[in-house]
């Protein structure tokens, strides 16, 4: 099919285009590509994608190139984007995002969220932001007290809607869309369409493009997944197993961390597999010979760490190893989703050891599904009981750990958990989450 889009194919200005290359981005991911053209059209937008799917740069970067069209005076308390978004992680995240991107532009944001004190927030506000990203509760609290205002909002986005609705907050956010100025871009992000979101986003968004990516249940349709337990120790000669079990086709191997994938990669030269690392600690150029060496099919598998995977888009993965189960739930999705693309059919393995057993449980709430689990083979373990996780990362733990696995043996027999409310906490993909922030400004 044709060649990926590049940012610069995408009508960013400069000062944008620098900031995504600074950060070492060259492609968008599907619904950055998407989004981005739509967005700075100016159209509403209606997008189903999880967090980890890069949707933030994809309504900031147009966020940001709208709002630097026109540099007028900050008028005090009232931003001219507001994004409303669940938690104070997100909120922090999406904060980011913007200091990233708007590195080179004069516009100023503020992230608020309650639980700490207002009177920063306050300050920042009286002294005039751009962009404003806020959780529902702070938001209306310092609406109350006549230190935000609404009328100047020309861009307002509700990210992760679904999750807003399960938390609770449907009624701030109704009394949030009251207020809006009724001429305005309006975006809606939610992981999951079900009813109450359609209704919600037919009562505020205007005429909506609709992008959706990588919806958790239809990539697992097309993708045939399978998950071996099996002690740590035998990980290596099952990956050795599985590869000559399936001989043809590009393999990804996915591990958590960088060193991991270099061992990995000697290991499988000497057995005489052709492999290739790609991760954070090679420089770009490294990883594009790597890449391109995978690409052209010199180099059979690739071991990747999920930062250095996103963005890749090979075609003929026919086999997607996750050699270590990702201790972020979307990011099984996202990994496996690398196989299986264009209407091809694909192979997604789980190697699950006893500490990553807890992981399971998370990814199957998210993912809605069972993992069909393969009793029969040699090293795998049948009676294998969940331990801690390896060192958890630094971050702490989100995931309901251990437990996991309890019908391993029945080869995917559902574990009678109730579909509902399938997201699970605070899952990021790509990045290691940093803990909350106090409300915070960039003046630049
Ligand atoms: P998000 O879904 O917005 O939370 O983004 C998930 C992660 O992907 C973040 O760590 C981003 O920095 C990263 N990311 C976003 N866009 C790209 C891109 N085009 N290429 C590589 N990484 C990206």
């Amino acid at each position: 099919m044709s060649s990926p889009i590049l940012f610069s194919d995408l009508q960013l200005i400069d000062p944008i285009q620098r900031a995504v290359s600074d950060k070492g981005y060259t492609e968008p991911s599907p619904i950055q590509a998407r989004c981005i053209p739509t967005l700075l059209e100016g159209r509403d937008l209606i997008g189903c994608a999880q967090t980890g799917t890069g949707k933030t740069a994809a309504f900031a970067l147009p966020i940001l190139q709208h709002l630097a069209a026109d540099q007028r005076p900050r008028t005090p308390k009232s931003p001219r984007a507001l994004i409303l978004t669940p938690t104070r992680e997100l909120a922090a995240q999406i904060g980011d995002n913007f200091a990233t991107y708007g590195k080179h532009l004069k516009l100023r944001h503020l992230v608020i969220f309650g639980g700490v004190g207002q009177n920063p927030q306050v300050t920042a506000l009286r002294q005039g932001v751009d962009i404003l990203v806020a959780t529902p509760g702070r938001l209306l609290d310092l609406k109350q007290q006549g230190a935000v205002r609404f009328d100047q909002v020309q861009i307002f986005v509700l990210d992760e809607a679904d999750r807003m609705l399960d938390m609770g907050f449907v009624h701030d956010v109704k009394k949030v869309l009251a207020v809006l100025p009724p001429k305005r871009q309006s975006l809606l992000f939610s992981a999951t369409m079900p009813p109450a979101i359609a209704q919600l986003a037919q009562s505020f968004l205007n005429n909506p493009a609709k992008v959706e990516v990588t919806p958790a249940a239809t990539t697992a349709e097309r993708i045939s997944q399978e998950l071996y337990y099996v002690r740590k120790d035998d990980k290596r000669e099952l990956l050795v197993d599985r590869l000559k079990a399936h001989p043809k086709g590009l393999v990804l191997v996915f591990v958590r961390m960088k060193h991991g994938a270099n061992r990995i990669v000697e290991f499988l030269d000497k057995q005489g597999i052709r492999a290739a690392a790609i991760h954070g600690n090679k420089s770009q150029t490294a990883r594009e010979r790597a890449l391109e060496g995978f690409r052209n099919g010199t180099t059979r598998v690739l071991v990747a760490t999920d930062i250095a995977a996103r963005g890749i888009d090979v075609k003929g993965v026919s086999l997607v190893i996750n050699y270590e189960i990702p201790n972020e739930a979307e990011s099984y999705v996202h990994r496996i989703g690398r196989t299986a693309r264009a209407g091809a059919d694909g192979v997604a393995i789980s190697f699950c050891d006893s500490g990553e057993m807890g992981y399971i449980k998370t990814i199957e709430k998210l993912t809605r599904s069972t993992l069909p689990v393969i009793a029969d083979h040699p090293l795998v373990q049948t009676d294998m009981q969940p331990t801690a996780p390896e060192k958890p990362g630094g971050g702490g733990r989100r995931f309901g750990g251990g437990g996991g696995g309890q019908n391993r043996r029945s080869g995917g027999r559902p574990q009678g958990k109730s579909a509902s409310g399938g997201r699970s906490g605070n899952q990021r993909s790509f990045k290691t989450q940093r803990g909350p922030r106090q409300g915070r400004s960039s003046h630049r």
